[in-house]
């Protein structure tokens, strides 16, 4: 009676959320205090101040039928250019409105962008470790194949090797997503230019273009000064999806854009596709005030060096105790080598500590654990001494002065 393929992702909730509930729950028995919920990406530092006066001034300032009217579907043609100003200031690139088509963040972005590439046969190369929310939407919004290259473990740049082992004639596009969620990996200048190399090769090779789909909501958090590459000048089929609920701490108002420059394979078809989707999957416009209010805030962020302290806590707290980890330069999540293989069987044991961290098979590398720390700094402060109760149940084997692997030294 119902499409089986929605029952199905329906009842399925997703383990992030899962275990965010059980927090839930949790907290109202042992306090919320008490509970060390490093499960989910909401970001907890607050907008910049600019944001809530902007909102009270447009809703003060603008004429009714405007503040909350339809807008044009891919957005206002103002707001479009504002963003297009800032990105030509900062990359020194060449946009227009006509470039740009304002979503529902960076799902929406995604789920359009897929479906607006989508034909039959199509698969869609994604790179572990890669965020969930990918393979649904390439398998349910775009019903095309979703095929994952395995992590390079050491440094979470791409396994160019078996990146090239899967692609096919098959091959549409590629997602990736730098900074990168789970991983906190941001892709190095020498990574991109190797990608645009291999696509451009296999374009050619197939005779038809692959696209790269840059999946960058959080671009703008980045540490030590590193700067992230911007993509579409190293790849010229690349579509950009974007959104500020991370750059601007605002997650729950659902804005970002899609991003198509002028010089991808038939841009006028491309972008016509964009808005097809768009249109299809039922957005007919992002959300009118909040376009107005990031059009006004586009040179913001949110205080980012917030993060970086709690990254440097947390990364220096864990590797002193011995757990393994790539120290992540950029989003604002750990991802640590499990100190048993099986990290399910690892989260279990956090969780009995109250601690809460989301097992790295979801994101598509087992023996790993994601570890949002984009919550109080204070609570990773109380939490370090319990991350020390946990990492002395197992006991670290050295080799060769490092540590290469973890035994369980309790198991009651
Ligand atoms: N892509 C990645 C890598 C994410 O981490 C997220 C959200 O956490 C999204 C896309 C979706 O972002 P939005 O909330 O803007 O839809």
């Amino acid at each position: 009676m119902f499409a089986s393929a929605m029952v199905e992702t329906g009842k399925k909730r997703s383990t992030i959320r899962e275990i965010f509930e059980f927090g839930r729950a949790r907290a109202k028995i042992v306090g919320r205090e008490n509970i060390f919920d490093f499960s989910l990406g909401n970001p907890n530092v607050p907008a910049p101040l600019l944001v809530t006066e902007t909102i009270k001034k447009l809703v003060e300032e603008t004429p009714a039928e405007l503040l909350h009217g339809y807008t044009s579907a891919p957005g206002g043609e103002d707001v479009r250019t504002s963003i297009a100003n800032n990105l030509n200031e900062r990359f020194g690139t060449d946009f227009r409105y006509g470039n740009l088509y304002m979503t529902v963040g960076a799902a929406a972005s995604l789920s359009i962008t897929l479906r607006a590439l989508s034909e039959p046969e199509d698969e869609f190369m994604v790179f572990a470790p890669f965020f969930p929310e990918y393979r649904c939407w390439i398998e349910n919004t775009a019903k095309a194949k979703c095929v994952v290259v395995p992590p390079r473990i050491e440094d979470f740049q791409i396994n160019f090797k078996a990146m090239e082992e899967s692609l096919t004639p098959h091959t549409k596009a590629v997602i990736i997503n730098s900074p990168n969620n789970p991983g906190g990996t941001v892709y190095t200048e020498e990574t991109i230019k190797k990608l645009a190399e291999i696509l451009e090769a296999y374009s050619v090779k197939y005779g038809h273009p692959i696209f790269l789909i840059s999946d960058e909501p959080y671009r703008e958090i980045v540490y030590d000064g590193f700067i992230t590459p911007f993509v579409t000048k190293y790849y010229k089929n690349t579509i950009v999806c974007y959104s500020y609920s991370k750059s601007l701490s605002m997650p729950g108002e659902r804005i970002g854009y899609v991003l198509v420059p002028s010089e991808v394979t038939c841009f006028e078809d491309a972008y016509a596709a964009i808005c097809g989707a768009g249109r299809v999957l039922g957005y007919v416009n992002a959300p009118a005030l909040f376009q107005r209010v990031v059009a006004e805030c586009t040179s913001l962020t949110s205080d980012i060096s917030i993060y970086e302290r709690n990254r440097d806590l947390l990364y220096n707290g864990l590797t002193s105790m011995g757990f393994k980890c790539v120290k992540p330069m950029g989003a604002f999540y750990l991802f640590p080598q499990s100190p048993e293989a099986d990290e399910v069987a690892f989260c279990e044991r956090a969780q009995k500590h109250d601690l809460l961290l989301v097992p790295g098979r979801d994101f598509g590398c087992p023996g790993h654990v994601r570890i949002a720390y984009c919550v109080k700094t204070e609570m990773i402060e109380r939490a370090l001494p319990v991350f020390e109760k946990l990492a002395a149940e197992y006991k670290w084997a050295k080799d060769k002065g490092k540590y290469n692997k973890i035994i369980l030294r309790v198991r009651k």
